[in-house]
């Protein structure tokens, strides 16, 4: 049921229209103190944090602490209660639903420890139709997947579903998805937290790789101090705060 509820806001992400602009002097992104609570407890406090272009940062912290939520805030998934979520210089949510969700459907791209891949299409599908939700010509589309999946090793695999792939395979479809339409951020909440150790390495090189080539930048919620090594800075989150490491 989650994984059902996941996919469709991942679809409901990619879907929707409306017009945006960028202010391209700004930070690619920029918070300051957000605050959001679940009733009343707060998860986020007076979270402040910028990222340049292109630039990666691993995010850790203990379990509860707030991670995800965060991501999801800047996802647009959840709501903020206080501060301000700003891309490229505009203010996500001032913004009409409609035109978030289309910030989000173009400059956007995410990645989840349980792959969210949707189960009834095969490894191309998944990726190509993220080419076909944002417009892209279908010669373009399908150039782009089959480049992409060659390019995450899995050119052998196209015609194969989700269950049909293993854990390793199923997180290189879902980042060759995630960069289909090229975002300018990725969203990562803990990429490797499925996968053994040859794997993880594999989809950090594969992260590094495509950040680097399309400049994309990267937050990636990790437990493993390992997988900092392709970050450029690690901040830590404790109680809903945010700190350098
Ligand atoms: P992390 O990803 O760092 O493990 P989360 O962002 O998932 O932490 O959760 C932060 C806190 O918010 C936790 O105390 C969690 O129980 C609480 N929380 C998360 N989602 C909800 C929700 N939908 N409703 C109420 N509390 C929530
Ligand atoms: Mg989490």
């Amino acid at each position: 049921m989650q994984l059902v509820f996941n996919c469709i806001c991942w679809l409901q992400l990619t879907t929707s229209q409306a017009s945006y602009r960028c202010m391209c002097s700004a930070p690619l992104l920029s918070l300051e103190s957000v605050t959001k609570y679940y009733g009343d407890l707060p998860v986020l406090r007076q979270v402040a944090l910028q990222l340049q272009a292109g630039e990666r940062v691993a995010l850790t912290g203990p379990s509860g602490s707030g991670k995800s939520t965060l991501l999801n805030c800047i996802l647009g998934i959840e709501a903020i209660d206080q501060g301000s979520i700003a891309l490229e210089g505009v203010a996500l949510h001032g913004l009409s639903n409609k035109a978030r969700d289309h910030v989000r459907r173009i400059e956007m791209g995410s990645i989840f420890q349980k792959f969210h891949l949707l189960p009834t299409l095969s490894a191309y599908e998944n990726v190509e139709l993220v080419g076909r939700l944002v417009g892209m010509a279908a010669s373009e589309c399908r150039e782009r997947a089959e480049s992409l999946l060659a390019t995450v090793g899995l050119s052998h695999r196209l015609k194969h579903r989700p269950s049909e792939l293993s854990g390793g395979e199923q997180q290189r479809v879902a980042i060759a998805r995630a960069v289909m339409h090229r975002p300018k951020l990725l969203l990562a909440d803990e990429p490797t937290g499925s996968l053994d150790s040859e794997n993880r390495q594999a989809v950090l090189d594969l992260l590094e790789a495509l950040s680097d080539r399309y400049e994309i930048a990267l937050i990636m919620v990790t437990h493993d101090g390992a997988t900092t090594r392709i970050c450029d800075r690690c901040l830590k989150m404790q109680d809903g705060a945010v700190s350098t490491d």
